[in-house]
C-alpha cells in the first residue's frame, strides 16, 4: 500500500480531498458589501484557498443569490444602504431550517468598532469581522466557518440516511409482524394469532357486555379428497374454502385456520341469532364450490366439498371462560359431524 501523502489525506468531515489549492476550495462564498472595492479586496485575500465566490452589492441581492446559488459561506457588510448585514442575517438565521436556507455560516464585517460585535454575535452571526481586518485572519475565519458548515452538512446527511433507515426497519417489522401472524397455506391469520386476540376480544366483551360469537369449521370427508386427488389438489381445496370462507364474513370477523382441515372464527358484536346466519351463509358458499380437477392423462373432473360448523356464543350463563367458549363450539362442530356433516349446530345455554 502507498502512504497517503499529507497533501491527499481525507478530511474528517466530508471525505473531500484537500487540492492544490486548500482544503475546501470547492466551496462557494458569497460576499455580501456595497463597496465594491472592499469586495475585490477580501476576494484577493481569499484567491489563494481557491473558492468559488458571489457577490452581491445589498441585502435584497445577498437574499436572491442565496436562494440561487445556497453559499457555504457568507461574508457581510454590516453597513450597507437599504437592507443592512444584520437585517439579512436575521432573515438567513430565521429560515435556516431544512425547508428554508439550511444552516449557512456568516461572518459580519463592519468598519465600526468593537461596540457592534456583541450584537452582532446576538443576532445570529457566527462570526465578525472588524474592517480593515488582517487577511491571515480571515483566511482563518473562513476556513473555520467552512469546516463548521461541512461538518454541519455530513451531520444533516448522517440524520436524512439514518430516517431512512429507521423508516425501513419499522416498514420490515410490520412486515415480519404480519408474516408471523398469518398461515403460509391459506393465507389466513394462524393460530397463534387468533388465541391471543381471543384473550383480548373475550375479555372486551365481557367488560362492555357485548355479544362475541366463536365459530369452529371443518372439511367434511377431507381425507377422501387427498386420497383421491392427492395431496396437492387438497391444499387447493383447503384454499378455496378459506377463501370463500373469508369473503362471506364481515372484515371486523377474525378468521384463521386453526388446524389441519379446520378454520375458526371469531364474530365481535354478533348475537347467538346473527352467528348462526352467517354460518349458515358460509356452510352454503363451500357446498357451492366446484373445483376443477385435472388428472395426468388430462381428464377434468368438478369435485364439490362440504364443511361442518360449531358455534357458540357469549354472553351464556354456562360459558365463563375463553376455554369454555372454544369448547362448546368444538363441541358443536362434532355434533354436526355425528348428525351427518355438512351442517351448522349452535351451543344451547
Ligand atoms: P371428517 O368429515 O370427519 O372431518 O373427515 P376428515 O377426513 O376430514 O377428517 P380427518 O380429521 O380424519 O382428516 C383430516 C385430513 O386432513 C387428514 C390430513 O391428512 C388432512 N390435512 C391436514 N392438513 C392438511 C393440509 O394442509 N393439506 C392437505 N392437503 N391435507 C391436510
Ligand atoms: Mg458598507
Ligand atoms: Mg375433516
Ligand atoms: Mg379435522
Amino acid at each position: 500500500m502507498m502512504p497517503e501523502s499529507s497533501a491527499t489525506k481525507r478530511t474528517p468531515e466530508g471525505g473531500r480531498r484537500a487540492g492544490p489549492t486548500g482544503e475546501y476550495s470547492d466551496r462557494t462564498v458569497l460576499i455580501v458589501d456595497d463597496d465594491p472595492a472592499h469586495v475585490q479586496h477580501v476576494r484577493e485575500g481569499l484567491a489563494p484557498h481557491g473558492y468559488r465566490f458571489r457577490e452581491a452589492r445589498d441585502g435584497a441581492q445577498a437574499l436572491s443569490a442565496i436562494r440561487e446559488h445556497r453559499p457555504d459561506l457568507i461574508l457581510m457588510d454590516v453597513e450597507m444602504p437599504g437592507l443592512g448585514g444584520v437585517e439579512v442575517c436575521r432573515i438567513i438565521k430565521a429560515n435556516s431550517g431544512e425547508g428554508g436556507f439550511g444552516f449557512i455560516p456568516v461572518i459580519l464585517m463592519t468598519a465600526r468598532q468593537a461596540a457592534g460585535k456583541v450584537e452582532g454575535l446576538e443576532l445570529g452571526a457566527d462570526d465578525y469581522l472588524v474592517k480593515p481586518f488582517d487577511m491571515l485572519e480571515l483566511g482563518a475565519r473562513v476556513k473555520s466557518m467552512l469546516r463548521l458548515k461541512a461538518l454541519q452538512d455530513a451531520l444533516i446527511e448522517k440524520n436524512r440516511e439514518l430516517d431512512r433507515a429507521n423508516k425501513e426497519l419499522a416498514r420490515k417489522r410490520e412486515e415480519l409482524l404480519a408474516l408471523s401472524r398469518t398461515d403460509p397455506l391459506t393465507h389466513l391469520s394462524n393460530r397463534r394469532y387468533f388465541e391471543e386476540r381471543l384473550e383480548e376480544e373475550f375479555a372486551r366483551a365481557r367488560r362492555y357486555r357485548s355479544p362475541l360469537s366463536l365459530v369452529m369449521l371443518d372439511i367434511d370427508y377431507f381425507k377422501r379428497i387427498n386420497d383421491t386427488f392427492g395431496h396437492p389438489f387438497g391444499d387447493e381445496v383447503l384454499r378455496a374454502v378459506a377463501q370463500v370462507t373469508r369473503a362471506r364474513l364481515r372484515e371486523v370477523d377474525l378468521l384463521a385456520r386453526y388446524g389441519g382441515e379446520e378454520l375458526i372464527a371469531l364474530l365481535p358484536e354478533t348475537s347467538p341469532a346473527d352467528a348462526l346466519i352467517a354460518c349458515e351463509r358460509v356452510r352454503e358458499a363451500i357446498e357451492a364450490l366446484q373445483l376443477e380437477y385435472q388428472g395426468l392423462d388430462g381428464s377434468k373432473r368438478t369435485v364439490r366439498c362440504t364443511a361442518s360448523l360449531g358455534v357458540a356464543s357469549i354472553p351464556s350463563p354456562t360459558l365463563q371462560t375463553s376455554q369454555d367458549l372454544l369448547r362448546a363450539a368444538d363441541e358443536c362442530l362434532y355434533a354436526a359431524k355425528g348428525a351427518g356433516r355438512n351442517r351448522v349446530r349452535q351451543h344451547e345455554e
